[in-house]
């Protein structure tokens, strides 16, 4: 099989790509490199099962032609990031409706498969907990920009869906609940790999708020397999399925485990939301999945436990300091 990746040389991008050329399928990454990086897919490059492109998920001609020759889209390419979408909620809302809407219409030609991603975001502030496929969106104000997010998300499910109804393009939405392991980068605000590079360094790690929210860390690997199953059983079709792990620990807990699995002198401080975001930033005070609908049609729940994730991450960060440490000495043989 022929699948088209968006968003491919990101991070959940990358390690799926990777489990599809072990299995023997062909795979055609399209990504514009604004928070995905070479870097991701350089152990890939040399497989003659794979093509990639550096463009944009905008480029109605590349895509219509991508999408053409593909078996199956994963439709991954998106502005993620709490920190980003704060800081630049244009580019978020057109690239998550826009990419979307370019990719469906593409694939209703000829009615190819997607699975397309949205996030946990679109829960928003509801405290059903645990979150629930048919449960209600709660989401808060428009003059809050962090819910243009899971808005700009909804949106994209509303438009999936209608596509498999109207148009009968097979569709699969997954909701991923904070996806976490080797390559993530903390650049965007992602909790895991900042507090593990802090803890390394025996910084202070920096808990936002006051620390009492929590949140469910999924291993790519269980996220990617979870994806490769939804994608192989026509049950999928036309439904919206939460992937994510249901260990939950609070952040303040969290910054607390990775000192202790680092080993790190490091000191665990509290910043006011305010200072970590922007004035009035609403954060989601707990946020766990249901996966009894991802079992029931995969057989597979994600079980991977925090304490192995935290130490995976904690190599990878170690390996890569060692690596750019060796660089800068020029000291590589
Ligand atoms: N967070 C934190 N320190 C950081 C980054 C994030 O305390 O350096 C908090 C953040 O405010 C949120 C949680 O950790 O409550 C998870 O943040 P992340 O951006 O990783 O994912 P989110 O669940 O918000 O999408």
């Amino acid at each position: 099989m022929r699948y088209l990746i968006t968003g491919g040389a990101g991070f959940i991008g990358s390690h799926l790509a990777e489990k599809l050329l072990e299995r023997g399928d062909q795979v055609v990454l399209l990504d514009n490199l604004s928070t995905g990086s070479m870097e991701n897919i350089r152990h890939l490059k040399s497989s003659p099962q794979l093509e990639y492109h550096l463009d944009s998920i905008e480029n109605r001609q590349l895509i219509a032609e991508l999408v053409d020759e593909s078996d199956v889209i994963v439709h991954l390419a998106a502005a993620v990031g709490v920190r980003l979408i704060v800081e630049s909620p244009v580019r978020t809302i057109e690239t998550n409706v826009n990419g979307t809407q370019m990719i469906l219409e593409a694939a209703a030609k000829k009615r190819k498969l997607v699975l397309t991603a949205s996030t946990s975001e679109v829960y928003g502030k509801s405290t059903q907990i645990p979150f629930r496929e048919e449960s209600d969106l709660v989401l808060g104000p428009t003059t809050k920009g962090r819910w243009s997010y899971a808005a700009s998300k909804a949106l994209d499910e509303f438009l999936a869906l209608s596509y498999w109804k109207e148009k009968k393009v097979p569709v699969i939405v997954v909701r991923f609940f904070n996806t976490v392991g080797p390559r993530q980068t903390g650049r965007y605000g992602m909790v895991l790999p900042n507090f593990v590079k802090q803890a390394l360094d025996n910084g202070t790690i920096d808990v936002y708020g006051d620390g009492k929210q929590s949140r469910c860390f999924c291993d790519v690997r269980d996220t990617v397999q979870a994806v490769i199953k939804l994608l192989d059983t026509e049950r999928a079709i036309g439904e919206v399925i939460n992937i994510g792990n249901t260990e939950e620990i609070t952040i303040e807990g969290l910054a607390q485990r990775v000192k202790e699995r680092t080993g790190s002198a490091s000191k665990i401080a509290y910043i006011p939301y305010d200072k970590a975001y922007e004035p009035g930033f609403e954060d989601m005070m707990r946020r766990v999945p249901c996966v009894e609908k991802l079992e029931a049609i995969t057989g597979f729940r994600p079980r991977t436990p925090l304490n192995e994730i935290i130490d995976r991450v904690a190599s990878y960060l170690r390996e890569k300091a060692a690596l750019s440490a060796r660089v800068v000495t020029g000291n590589l043989a």
